[in-house]
């Protein structure tokens, strides 16, 4: 199923749920990666959150 990456900000095969933007008056929004951005940038899908995450994007550290 194709979905708008929001950080390449192009349309994409499959992209991962990263992230959710709590907006105060109006409807939120989920935000999705493609899978290049996800291991461009490191990102943690939203499964992967701990649970005290407020849904925005989480990066990985990277371990030295
Ligand atoms: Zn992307």
């Amino acid at each position: 199923m194709k979905g708008w990456c929001s950080w390449h900000e192009g349309y994409a095969e499959d992209p991962v749920l990263v992230g959710v933007v709590e907006v105060g008056s109006g409807p939120g929004g989920s935000l999705y990666a493609c899978r290049d951005c996800v291991e461009a940038y490191r990102l943690k899908p939203l499964s992967d959150h701990p649970e005290e995450s407020d849904g925005s994007p989480l990066y990985e550290q990277r371990r030295s």
